[in-house]
Order: C-alpha cells, then sequence, then structure tokens
C-alpha cells in the first residue's frame, strides 16, 4: 500500500514530539498533527516559564512520584530515561541546569527554548506538522487508521483525512484546556473499546471553607502540613506553601492535593492541618515562647496589642491577622499547640482550568508497557499524560511524556517495519 506516511501523531506537546523525532529517527515517514497554531502551548506555561523538564533522581526515588502504578512506566523510563532526556536536550543544542530537589531547567531559564529546539528537531527530520488540524476521529480498516481531521483555514474548517499504518494518541488530559489539552483522545481510545478510567484535577488549589483572602499572597517556607481525611491523617509533608486566589497551594498544596481531591470526589471531609514550627516540638515552642516573654518584660495574661508583638517574633507579619481570627480565644498557654495546628476544612478544589495536570485517562491495564502499544488494537499507541498515569511536581510530568512519547515512537516505528504492506 502506497501512504504518504507511516505514523500519525496525535497531539503537539512534550509526549507527541518525542514521539515524532524518535519514530522519523527510526526511518518513518510521520505525520504530527496539532489542532493549534503551534506546538507545546503547555509546555510554554511550565515551571512557570522556565520548563522544570526533568528530575535527576534515580528510579528508586523518582518512582515514588508517580502514580496510580509507577510499574507501568519503569520500562518507557529505562529505555528513556531522565539521564537520556538531559543528553538528548544538549545534542540538539539546548544546555540544561541542575536546580535545587534535583530539577532539570534550559540552561536560559525559557520553555519557549525547549519547544523550539524540538520543532527544529522535527523539521530537520522531514516530520511534517500540520497545524490548525483537530483530529476528529480515527477509523481501523483491515490494513491501516484513517484520521479524519477538521482543518481550520481562516474562519473556516474544512474536514479531511489521511490514512497511515500506525496512529500515536498524545492529545494530553483535561487540565488547562485553553493549551489545547480538552481530553479527545479519550473519545478516540472508547471508540477502540480502551477503558478510561475517572479523570480528576490535580496538582491544584485546595481552597479552604470561608477562606479568609487576607491570607491570598502570602508564602510561607519550612512549614509542615497534614492531610486529614474524615480525621485520620493520611499524609504529612514540609515544605513551601503559598495562599493564592485558589487556596493553598505551592508546592506542598500539590503535593497533597491528588490524595485530597479524590478524598473530596468520594464524599469525604479534608482538613489541612498547618503546622507552623515543625522542626519544634510543643515544649521546645513554650520554652521559646517563655524566653520572648522574658525580652519583652510581658506577664500574663495579654493584652491584644502585646499578643500581636509577641506573634511578630514567631511569624510572618502578614499571617498575624489572619491567624488571630481563626484563633480568637489563643493565649500564651494554648499558643504553642495552636502554632503547630492550625486547621482548614477543605470546601472545594480548583479544577481542570487551573489544575497542573489530569489524574485518570486511558487504563494501563490495556496498554503494553514495554512498547506502549494498544493491547486492543495493533497499531495503535498511546504517550504522555492522556494515559492513567500522573506526576507529582519536580519535572516528573515532563519526563513521563518524553519517556513515554519516545517509546511510542520507537514502537511504531518498529511496527510499521514489520508490516508485510
Ligand atoms: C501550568 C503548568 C505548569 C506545569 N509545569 C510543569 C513542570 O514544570 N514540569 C513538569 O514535569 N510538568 C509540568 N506540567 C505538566 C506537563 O506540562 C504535562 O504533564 C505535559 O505537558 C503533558 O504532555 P502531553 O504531551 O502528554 O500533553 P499536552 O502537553 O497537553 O499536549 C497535548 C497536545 O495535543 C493537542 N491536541 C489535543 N487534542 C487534539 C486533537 N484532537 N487533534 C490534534 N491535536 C490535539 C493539544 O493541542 C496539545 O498541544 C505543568 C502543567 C501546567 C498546566
Amino acid at each position: 500500500m502506497n501512504l504518504r506516511y507511516d505514523i500519525a501523531v496525535i497531539g503537539g506537546g512534550a509526549a507527541g514530539m518525542l514521539a515524532a523525532i524518535k519514530a522519523a529517527e527510526a526511518g518513518a515517514k510521520v505525520v504530527l498533527f496539532e489542532k493549534k497554531q503551534v506546538c507545546g502551548r503547555k509546555m510554554l506555561l511550565t515551571g512557570k516559564g522556565r520548563c522544570n523538564m526533568t528530575n535527576t533522581k534515580p528510579w528508586a526515588e523518582f518512582s515514588s512520584h508517580m502514580h496510580p502504578k509507577a510499574a507501568f512506566v519503569k520500562a518507557a523510563f529505562h529505555n528513556f530515561s531522565n539521564k537520556d532526556t538531559i543528553r538528548f536536550f544538549n545534542q540538539i543544542g539546548l544546555p540544561t541546569v541542575v536546580t535545587q530537589g534535583q530539577r532539570v531547567f534550559p540552561e536560559s531559564m525559557s520553555a519557549a527554548d525547549v519547544v523550539d529546539v524540538l520543532v527544529s528537531r522535527m523539521t530537520k527530520l522531514s516530520v511534517d506538522i500540520l497545524y490548525n488540524c483537530d483530529i476528529i476521529k480515527v477509523m481501523k480498516s483491515e490494513k491501516c487508521y484513517k484520521c479524519i481531521y477538521n482543518k481550520r483555514i481562516g474562519d473556516m474548517m474544512d474536514i479531511q483525512a489521511f490514512s497511515v499504518k500506525a496512529v500515536i494518541v498524545a492529545t494530553g488530559g483535561l487540565s488547562y484546556p485553553i493549551t489545547g489539552s480538552t481530553g479527545k483522545g479519550y473519545d478516540i481510545a472508547r471508540s477502540f473499546e480502551h477503558t478510561v478510567t475517572p479523570c480528576f484535577p490535580s496538582l491544584t488549589a485546595l481552597t479552604p471553607k470561608n477562606y479568609d483572602t487576607r491570607l491570598i499572597g502570602i508564602d510561607l517556607e519550612n512549614v509542615g502540613i497534614y492531610l486529614t481525611v474524615n480525621g485520620d491523617i493520611v499524609q504529612m509533608e514540609t515544605g513551601d506553601l503559598s495562599f493564592t486566589d485558589g487556596g493553598i497551594e505551592g508546592s506542598l498544596g500539590y503535593r497533597v492535593s491528588r490524595k485530597a481531591v479524590h478524598a473530596m470526589i468520594n464524599g469525604n471531609k479534608v482538613e489541612i492541618v498547618l503546622d507552623l514550627k515543625p522542626a519544634l516540638s510543643v515544649a521546645t515552642i513554650k520554652a521559646r515562647i517563655g524566653r520572648e516573654m522574658e525580652d519583652l518584660h510581658y506577664t500574663e495574661p495579654l493584652t491584644d496589642r502585646r499578643m500581636v508583638t509577641l506573634l511578630k517574633r514567631l511569624m510572618p507579619q502578614q499571617l498575624i491577622q489572619p491567624f488571630l481570627f481563626a484563633h480568637k480565644n489563643v493565649d500564651v498557654k494554648s499558643l504553642p499547640d495552636v502554632l503547630k495546628e492550625w486547621r482548614f476544612p477543605i470546601a472545594k478544589y480548583v479544577g481542570y482550568e487551573r489544575a497542573v495536570v489530569t489524574a485518570g485517562g486511558v487504563s494501563t491495564e490495556e496498554v503494553v508497557s514495554k512498547t506502549m502499544q494498544s493491547r486492543l488494537s495493533s497499531g495503535l499507541f498511546f504517550a504522555g499524560e492522556v494515559l492513567d498515569v500522573d506526576g507529582d511536581t519536580g519535572g516528573y510530568n515532563l519526563q513521563f511524556a518524553f519517556s513515554s512519547g519516545a517509546l511510542a515512537g520507537q514502537s511504531a516505528a518498529k511496527y510499521v517495519k514489520s508490516l508485510k504492506i
């Protein structure tokens, strides 16, 4: 059969671009469909525009940041690891740096540079990139796949189609739909009888009940939080937290958000308990307060003004009024406990419009982890966030997109070579 292309990649995000590059490097003729005007719109937002591309942690540690089943990621990671990501980008002209927390960024700290080198590499390998082309359906005939798409020409839409030998679905999840990820890949997967596990936003803000908006804009360093579900502590973390217009966010908020959102969806009561002094015991804080009182020549009970002066020595100034509002009867005696246990019952979470990643997706039970090929339809591959795999913050999600994309591209090229058409 004389087809113009061997492989169609659907989606020009991190996973799709790597898939197209690796398939083309293996000798396949590749077309990439991207419904937006440019590739990598989401990548441009990553790491606050700096793109935290990967994390140098070894697999044993790396795997603890992948959900829900790190085992599915293992083969893809070992085939194209975090070290391979760094090597690959360095070779195609993008120097990288490792920063705090073993996070890797482009040396230029510009996400746009990451997208640029990927697009240049695709162009060099003669991958045809069809922009403004939204795949609406994929159908399998006996020997090939037909990709039907809407091509935007100005204000007009034109329905067109291409037949290819293999398809890689790399359409992303549901988060930040403005970047083009609107869940179309799930429909494509379902049309081939694939199971899509329930999706929910992860790495997102948790909004406290009666959220005190005076907290917005406050960043706290080295604090602790406990996530409780129906009163039981299910996760403890220390690090940095931010109060934003969405609620509790920042790396700490994100770390607990996956479990918190999942619990809320299932109708459970969720609470965040903030420990402002995670390194100190209640007894140590008591002794410290005693020393501060002596230094200030204060005796109990304290007037409101004196309490504020004391608190200035114990927490950032902007936090004092919301803290006192939340703990109206606090006195010197109860203060150590309250500093370690500021309770925020959670009312809701911020949805896909601002969630960093989508949990859930195409079930990994029906995809071969060593190839990323569908178990239900040969020649159909999946890569990236469309799959039921999500990571913590720290470069894990992009590494999964690169690893699964590279493996899907290589496997699809091998599959195409093996066909006798
Ligand atoms: C604000 C923000 C910051 C982030 N920061 C980081 C970070 O620093 N480090 C990290 O590791 N991860 C980060 N992530 C997560 C990471 O960006 C994603 O997990 C990753 O980009 C997923 O890649 P993907 O290729 O699977 O999907 P996407 O990047 O979502 O790409 C999917 C592409 O497919 C296209 N598409 C969808 N449907 C169709 C269709 N029907 N036809 C044609 N094209 C289609 C879309 O337009 C899109 O371009 C961040 C995410 C966000 C939202």
